[in-house]
């Protein structure tokens, strides 16, 4: 009887690039609490934010668990490579717990303090409400005709520059509904750096 190597224990925590099934993955390690994964275009290969001492295998698993999705976007990333933006797709991921929903309530409240008297005075406009709840496609969304405001509490994860270009763009929509150009020429007044801001969040696709 052996005491020791009977068994492969994958303690994971390293960078890796492999072909899962018929996807290429890559995944980079960083020190986050979530797994991030992202379809990315033309060849629709998918890249992974994982924390720092996951386990590989859970990677994998998790990743093959998420396969429908990551098929239909793949799909999406071949007929279009054009950004979705703010609200693009992307997909919840860890478990709302009650604890993890008042948590990160209690934080976002907290930044929108002092974020929204400040963007509500620049844009010029005030939501009739914002609601802060998990969202499985979208950071945000407004009805503009309401002037309602609804922001993922996903948001409560990432670092606090995306919860204010999400919180700038839904109030941009109380004045401009669409993305064309007025709602642009507004952002790029607003936040010179949304589209860098944009395209930084878009690496976020949340599970
Ligand atoms: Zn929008």
């Amino acid at each position: 009887m052996r005491r020791n190597g009977q068994r492969q224990v994958h303690r994971g925590g390293e960078p890796f690039e492999e072909l899962l099934d018929d996807i290429r993955i890559v995944v980079t390690r960083k020190s986050i609490k979530n797994l991030y994964l992202r379809v990315k275009p033309p060849d629709g290969h998918v890249e992974i934010s994982a924390p720092l001492r996951m386990p590989d295998d859970t990677i994998r698993n998790f990743v093959r668990s998420r396969r429908p999705w990551i098929d239909e976007m793949r799909n999406r990333v071949q007929v279009s490579a054009v950004s979705q933006g703010v609200e693009g797709p992307l997909p919840l991921a860890q478990k709302w717990t009650e604890e993890r929903r008042a948590s990160a309530k209690r934080a976002m409240s907290a930044q929108l303090e002092t974020l929204l008297p400040r963007w509500t005075a620049v844009v010029g406009k005030t939501p009739t409400s914002i609601s802060l709840r998990p969202m499985k496609t979208r950071w945000g969304s407004c009805t503009p005709r309401t002037g309602r405001i609804r922001l993922n509490l996903e948001l409560a994860d990432i670092p606090e520059q995306f919860l204010e270009y999400v919180l700038v763009h839904e109030l941009t929509h109380l004045r401009a509904s669409g993305h064309g150009a007025k709602f642009q020429n507004l952002m790029s007044q607003y936040l010179p750096n949304w589209r860098q801001l944009r395209g930084e969040l878009n690496k976020y696709v949340i599970f």
